[in-house]
Protein backbone atom coordinates (compact mmCIF):
# COMPACT_ATOMS: atom_id res chain seq x y z
CA UNK A 1 0.00 0.00 0.00
CA UNK A 2 0.70 3.50 -0.59
CA UNK A 3 1.95 5.27 2.79
CA UNK A 4 0.54 8.24 3.87
CA UNK A 5 1.05 11.89 3.28
CA UNK A 6 4.85 11.37 1.95
CA UNK A 7 3.83 8.43 -0.47
CA UNK A 8 6.77 6.27 -0.16
CA UNK A 9 5.52 2.38 -1.30
CA UNK A 10 5.81 0.03 1.69
CA UNK A 11 6.68 -3.28 0.78
CA UNK A 12 6.11 -6.44 4.05
CA UNK A 13 7.61 -9.52 2.48
CA UNK A 14 7.67 -11.70 5.93
CA UNK A 15 5.28 -12.54 8.53
CA UNK A 16 7.04 -11.41 11.63
CA UNK A 17 9.36 -8.87 10.55
CA UNK A 18 8.21 -4.74 9.38
CA UNK A 19 10.14 -2.09 8.75
CA UNK A 20 8.60 1.46 9.48
CA UNK A 21 10.05 4.83 7.96
CA UNK A 22 10.38 7.22 10.65
CA UNK A 23 12.29 9.94 8.66
CA UNK A 24 13.53 10.45 5.52
CA UNK A 25 16.96 12.16 3.72
CA UNK A 26 20.41 13.20 5.60
CA UNK A 27 21.65 16.44 6.48
CA UNK A 28 25.07 15.00 7.36
CA UNK A 29 27.38 15.54 3.74
CA UNK A 30 29.61 12.55 4.72
CA UNK A 31 32.32 13.38 1.88
CA UNK A 32 32.02 10.09 0.43
CA UNK A 33 28.39 9.70 0.33
CA UNK A 34 25.70 10.15 -2.24
CA UNK A 35 22.37 9.95 -0.30
CA UNK A 36 22.08 13.53 0.66
CA UNK A 37 22.21 14.80 -2.87
CA UNK A 38 19.99 12.47 -4.29
CA UNK A 39 17.36 11.76 -0.96
CA UNK A 40 17.53 15.45 -0.04
CA UNK A 41 17.74 16.95 3.74
CA UNK A 42 15.86 15.18 6.51
CA UNK A 43 12.01 14.97 6.94
CA UNK A 44 10.81 13.65 9.78
CA UNK A 45 7.40 12.07 9.74
CA UNK A 46 4.78 12.90 12.35
CA UNK A 47 5.10 10.81 15.60
CA UNK A 48 1.03 10.08 15.48
CA UNK A 49 1.32 8.87 12.01
CA UNK A 50 3.95 6.44 13.40
CA UNK A 51 2.19 5.38 16.42
CA UNK A 52 -0.68 4.33 14.14
CA UNK A 53 1.66 2.45 11.98
CA UNK A 54 3.35 0.62 14.56
CA UNK A 55 -0.08 -0.09 16.32
CA UNK A 56 -1.42 -1.69 13.19
CA UNK A 57 1.81 -3.47 12.48
CA UNK A 58 0.90 -5.41 15.66
CA UNK A 59 -2.69 -5.92 15.49
CA UNK A 60 -1.51 -7.87 12.29
CA UNK A 61 0.87 -10.09 14.14
CA UNK A 62 3.93 -8.58 13.12
CA UNK A 63 6.82 -9.29 16.22
CA UNK A 64 9.99 -7.38 15.73
CA UNK A 65 9.09 -3.70 13.97
CA UNK A 66 12.34 -2.08 12.86
CA UNK A 67 12.31 1.83 12.86
CA UNK A 68 14.31 3.22 10.06
CA UNK A 69 16.14 6.34 8.66
CA UNK A 70 19.62 7.41 7.24
CA UNK A 71 20.47 8.49 10.96
CA UNK A 72 16.97 7.81 13.64
CA UNK A 73 19.06 9.53 16.57
CA UNK A 74 18.39 13.45 15.05
CA UNK A 75 14.49 12.56 14.46
CA UNK A 76 12.21 15.41 15.06
CA UNK A 77 15.70 17.89 14.37
CA UNK A 78 13.96 19.25 12.14
CA UNK A 79 11.41 20.85 13.87
CA UNK A 80 8.61 18.83 12.51
CA UNK A 81 7.31 16.59 15.34
CA UNK A 82 6.36 18.96 17.74
CA UNK A 83 9.34 18.25 20.00
CA UNK A 84 9.19 14.03 19.94
CA UNK A 85 12.93 13.30 19.76
CA UNK A 86 13.87 9.96 18.80
CA UNK A 87 14.48 9.23 22.49
CA UNK A 88 10.75 9.43 23.17
CA UNK A 89 8.85 8.01 19.83
CA UNK A 90 10.95 4.96 21.08
CA UNK A 91 10.07 4.89 24.49
CA UNK A 92 6.23 5.86 23.94
CA UNK A 93 6.57 2.59 21.36
CA UNK A 94 8.18 0.22 23.44
CA UNK A 95 5.79 0.87 25.82
CA UNK A 96 3.04 -0.19 23.48
CA UNK A 97 0.79 -3.51 24.62
CA UNK A 98 1.95 -7.06 23.30
CA UNK A 99 4.79 -9.18 23.13
CA UNK A 100 7.41 -7.58 20.28
CA UNK A 101 10.81 -6.29 20.08
CA UNK A 102 11.21 -2.95 18.65
CA UNK A 103 15.02 -1.93 16.67
CA UNK A 104 16.06 0.74 14.71
CA UNK A 105 18.93 1.54 12.04
CA UNK A 106 20.87 3.80 11.68
CA UNK A 107 22.58 5.48 14.43
CA UNK A 108 25.22 8.36 13.65
CA UNK A 109 27.40 8.20 16.74
CA UNK A 110 27.57 11.88 16.83
CA UNK A 111 23.81 12.08 17.77
CA UNK A 112 23.68 8.79 19.86
CA UNK A 113 22.31 10.52 22.99
CA UNK A 114 22.87 9.45 26.59
CA UNK A 115 18.52 10.03 26.95
CA UNK A 116 18.80 7.03 23.79
CA UNK A 117 20.86 4.75 26.04
CA UNK A 118 18.96 4.82 28.55
CA UNK A 119 15.55 4.36 26.88
CA UNK A 120 17.54 1.67 25.18
CA UNK A 121 18.31 0.15 28.91
CA UNK A 122 15.45 0.25 31.00
CA UNK A 123 13.10 -0.99 28.17
CA UNK A 124 12.50 -4.69 27.46
CA UNK A 125 11.04 -4.68 24.17
CA UNK A 126 13.49 -2.42 22.86
CA UNK A 127 16.00 -5.05 21.22
CA UNK A 128 19.99 -4.95 23.04
CA UNK A 129 21.14 -5.05 19.19
CA UNK A 130 22.43 -2.04 18.19
CA UNK A 131 24.51 -1.31 15.05
CA UNK A 132 26.68 2.11 15.01
CA UNK A 133 29.04 2.56 12.02
CA UNK A 134 31.95 3.77 12.69
CA UNK A 135 33.59 4.33 9.85
CA UNK A 136 37.22 4.85 10.42
CA UNK A 137 39.36 4.84 13.60
CA UNK A 138 41.75 7.44 12.68
CA UNK A 139 40.65 10.61 13.59
CA UNK A 140 42.31 12.25 10.64
CA UNK A 141 40.36 9.84 8.44
CA UNK A 142 37.29 10.87 10.27
CA UNK A 143 37.42 14.23 9.58
CA UNK A 144 38.24 13.96 5.85
CA UNK A 145 34.94 11.69 5.91
CA UNK A 146 32.97 14.63 7.93
CA UNK A 147 31.99 12.24 10.59
CA UNK A 148 31.66 14.78 12.96
CA UNK A 149 33.16 12.45 15.60
CA UNK A 150 36.05 11.44 17.04
CA UNK A 151 37.40 8.23 17.70
CA UNK A 152 37.72 8.82 21.72
CA UNK A 153 33.96 10.15 21.53
CA UNK A 154 32.91 6.73 19.38
CA UNK A 155 35.05 4.49 22.20
CA UNK A 156 33.23 6.75 24.91
CA UNK A 157 29.96 5.88 23.37
CA UNK A 158 30.62 1.84 23.19
CA UNK A 159 31.98 2.19 26.90
CA UNK A 160 28.84 3.68 28.16
CA UNK A 161 26.44 1.10 25.71
CA UNK A 162 28.38 -1.91 27.09
CA UNK A 163 28.22 -0.31 31.28
CA UNK A 164 24.22 -0.06 31.12
CA UNK A 165 23.62 -3.02 28.61
CA UNK A 166 26.36 -6.00 29.18
CA UNK A 167 25.04 -8.14 26.72
CA UNK A 168 24.17 -5.96 23.81
CA UNK A 169 25.01 -7.25 20.30
CA UNK A 170 27.04 -4.43 18.62
CA UNK A 171 27.60 -4.23 15.05
CA UNK A 172 29.54 -1.46 12.88
CA UNK A 173 30.39 -0.45 9.21
CA UNK A 174 34.03 0.33 8.09
CA UNK A 175 35.39 1.74 5.22
CA UNK A 176 39.13 1.14 4.29
CA UNK A 177 41.30 2.72 1.68
CA UNK A 178 39.82 6.36 2.45
CA UNK A 179 41.88 8.97 0.41
CA UNK A 180 45.23 10.02 2.10
CA UNK A 181 44.52 6.90 4.46
CA UNK A 182 47.97 6.40 5.95
CA UNK A 183 49.52 2.52 7.51
CA UNK A 184 49.25 4.48 11.08
CA UNK A 185 45.64 5.52 10.15
CA UNK A 186 44.95 1.97 9.25
CA UNK A 187 46.56 0.44 12.34
CA UNK A 188 44.24 2.60 14.07
CA UNK A 189 41.38 0.79 12.53
CA UNK A 190 42.52 -2.35 13.51
CA UNK A 191 43.11 -1.65 17.07
CA UNK A 192 39.70 -0.20 17.21
CA UNK A 193 38.40 -3.37 15.63
CA UNK A 194 40.11 -5.30 18.05
CA UNK A 195 39.78 -3.41 20.98
CA UNK A 196 35.52 -3.14 20.87
CA UNK A 197 35.05 -7.01 19.46
CA UNK A 198 31.97 -6.33 17.53
CA UNK A 199 29.44 -9.26 17.05
CA UNK A 200 29.41 -7.98 13.41
CA UNK A 201 31.25 -5.50 11.08
CA UNK A 202 30.44 -4.98 7.51
CA UNK A 203 33.67 -3.89 6.34
CA UNK A 204 34.03 -2.23 2.76
CA UNK A 205 36.59 -1.18 0.10
CA UNK A 206 36.35 2.89 -0.34
CA UNK A 207 35.24 3.28 -4.12
CA UNK A 208 34.51 6.43 -5.14
CA UNK A 209 31.13 8.14 -6.20
CA UNK A 210 30.57 10.70 -8.57
CA UNK A 211 29.63 14.16 -7.27
CA UNK A 212 31.11 13.50 -3.83
CA UNK A 213 33.77 15.30 -2.20
CA UNK A 214 36.33 12.59 -1.50
CA UNK A 215 35.80 12.00 -5.44
CA UNK A 216 38.29 14.64 -5.80
CA UNK A 217 40.67 14.06 -3.06
CA UNK A 218 44.18 13.75 -3.90
CA UNK A 219 46.15 10.61 -2.31
CA UNK A 220 43.37 8.09 -3.77
CA UNK A 221 44.77 4.80 -2.16
CA UNK A 222 45.40 1.67 -4.94
CA UNK A 223 43.25 -1.05 -4.97
CA UNK A 224 46.10 -3.45 -3.97
CA UNK A 225 46.77 -1.67 -0.79
CA UNK A 226 42.94 -1.33 -0.55
CA UNK A 227 42.61 -5.33 -0.68
CA UNK A 228 45.66 -6.03 1.69
CA UNK A 229 44.05 -4.11 4.09
CA UNK A 230 40.26 -5.16 3.98
CA UNK A 231 41.48 -8.88 4.07
CA UNK A 232 43.46 -8.12 7.16
CA UNK A 233 40.79 -6.79 8.68
CA UNK A 234 38.60 -9.14 7.82
CA UNK A 235 40.67 -11.89 8.84
CA UNK A 236 40.63 -9.91 12.51
CA UNK A 237 36.87 -10.04 12.50
CA UNK A 238 36.68 -13.56 11.75
CA UNK A 239 38.52 -14.85 14.38
CA UNK A 240 36.48 -12.45 16.65
CA UNK A 241 33.55 -13.82 15.52
CA UNK A 242 34.43 -17.51 15.98
CA UNK A 243 35.54 -16.48 19.49
CA UNK A 244 32.32 -15.03 20.11
CA UNK A 245 30.04 -17.64 18.44
CA UNK A 246 32.04 -20.58 20.84
CA UNK A 247 31.15 -18.36 23.76
CA UNK A 248 27.55 -18.91 23.19
CA UNK A 249 27.86 -22.32 23.00
CA UNK A 250 25.70 -23.90 25.75
CA UNK A 251 24.16 -20.73 27.07
CA UNK A 252 20.10 -20.41 26.05
CA UNK A 253 18.50 -17.71 24.63
CA UNK A 254 14.92 -16.71 22.72
CA UNK A 255 14.56 -17.24 19.20
CA UNK A 256 11.76 -16.21 16.94
CA UNK A 257 11.20 -19.04 13.84
CA UNK A 258 9.81 -17.56 11.27
CA UNK A 259 10.43 -19.83 8.34
CA UNK A 260 10.21 -23.62 7.99
CA UNK A 261 6.36 -23.85 7.19
CA UNK A 262 5.69 -26.38 4.00
CA UNK A 263 9.40 -28.13 4.75
CA UNK A 264 11.63 -25.13 3.63
FE1 LIG B 1 24.05 10.59 5.72
FE2 LIG B 1 24.82 8.12 6.34
FE3 LIG B 1 25.45 9.18 3.97
FE4 LIG B 1 26.63 10.10 6.14
S1 LIG B 1 26.82 8.01 5.33
S2 LIG B 1 25.77 11.34 4.50
S3 LIG B 1 24.99 9.92 7.67
S4 LIG B 1 23.40 8.70 4.71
Amino acid sequence: YMENSLKVPVVRDNKYYAYVNIMYGCNNFCTYCIVPYVRGREKSRRPEEIYAEVKNLLNSGYKVITLLGQNVNSYGSDGSTDGVNFATLLDTIANFEGDFEVRFLTSHPKDLSDELIDVMARNDKISKVLHLPVQAGSNSVLKAMNRKYTVEHYRDLIKKLKDRMPNIILSTDIIVGFPNESEEDFAETEKLLTDIRFNNAFIFIYSKRKGTVAEKLPNQIPLSVKHTRIYKLLGIQREINGQLFNAMVGTTVRVLVDGGENGS
